[in-house]
């Protein structure tokens, strides 16, 4: 498969479409990042890469930072962690607030904020230092010692994220949320604020289509059945209420975030990682939606 000419291809493609989006600007640091940028890394399972556009550019992870806390805490606490969430697609905006009441506390699954507080919350119970723990963490699933966190992002949204602090309030009602709000927010929003590239992201996440083996240490962070919950999660989740949208488009397990990046793979063969900063309504990046719509549809190549 002749990958750097689809890859190329695509990218001409979703040219057009520069301006049908716009950058995230609710979280007021996030409004500063040009519009116009365009990344895309593949990462194949047999260590062949190949990168276009912007792809060694740093933007902020977001919400694609979720599945990573995730994965940790799952790999911690097992099937218990289901008590706490659950594993439906919300079919709701990421940051909303009415399922939350009805369903008397418990998220209705891990990657939309609440559930994703939550899965914060169980970091912030386990380690001592949890913020240095995700960064740990996600430098080995990464294979670089250079991620970090960008702390006037992550001020930014302290400031602001009025309907975090909500639905962290909400939660700890509930007695869904151990630890203080004050301390699992800063969590949350510090590893919301990560910093890596396509590259970087494609890297992190071969876990998920290597069945849970690490590939840069070699090391099995997660079994094969725990990787097939997660990506199950993530095809159900990952896009919030456009997660039909994208399993119909693309056909692969993914996560988005605000920042305008998408993490995606399909098991046994490769992860891909794309960035372009402009969103659509719901959130998810305009560009990068559609340069993954058309990578599945030229290499022939989705879960279905
Ligand atoms: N930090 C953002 C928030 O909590 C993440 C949202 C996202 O990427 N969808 O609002």
């Amino acid at each position: 498969m002749d990958y750097a000419k689809i890859i190329r291809d695509l990218a001409a493609e979703v040219q057009p479409l520069y301006g049908q989006g716009k950058v995230a600007d609710y979280i007021p640091e996030l409004g500063k990042v040009p519009p116009r940028q365009f990344g895309l890394c593949l990462q194949l399972n047999d260590g062949i890469s190949h990168e276009f556009g912007d792809s060694r550019t740093k933007f902020s992870i977001q919400s694609i930072s979720k599945v990573f806390a995730l994965s940790k805490a799952f790999g911690l606490l097992g099937e218990e962690l289901w008590q706490r969430v659950g594993v439906e697609p919300s079919g709701n905006a990421f940051n909303s607030l009415m399922q939350l009441e009805y369903e008397k506390g418990i998220p209705r699954n891990p990657l939309i904020n609440a559930g994703a507080l939550v899965v914060t919350d169980i970091l912030v119970s386990k380690f001592e230092n949890p913020k240095a723990e995700i960064l740990r963490y996600l430098r080995q699933l990464a294979g670089t010692e250079d991620i970090h966190f960008n702390k006037q992002v992550a001020e930014s949204e302290r400031k602001t994220g009025y309907r975090n602090f909500a639905l962290a309030y909400f939660l700890k009602s509930f007695g869904n949320l151990k630890n203080e709000v004050e301390q699992v927010l800063d969590v949350y929003f510090h590893q919301c604020s990560i910093e890596m590239t396509c590259f970087e992201l494609a890297n992190a996440m071969q876990i998920f289509s290597q069945h849970g083996l690490e590939p840069h240490s070699g090391e099995r962070l997660l079994s094969s059945s725990e990787t097939k919950r997660l990506n199950a999660v993530m095809q159900t989740c990952g896009f919030y209420d456009e997660a039909g949208e994208f399993t119909f488009a693309v056909g692969l397990p993914g996560k988005s975030g605000v920042g305008g990046g998408i993490a995606a793979l399909l098991p046994g063969q490769y992860s891909i990682a794309v960035w372009s900063p402009e969103l659509n309504k719901k959130g998810n990046s305009v560009l990068g939606m559609k340069a993954l719509e058309l990578f599945t549809t030229m290499t022939g190549s989705s879960v279905f």
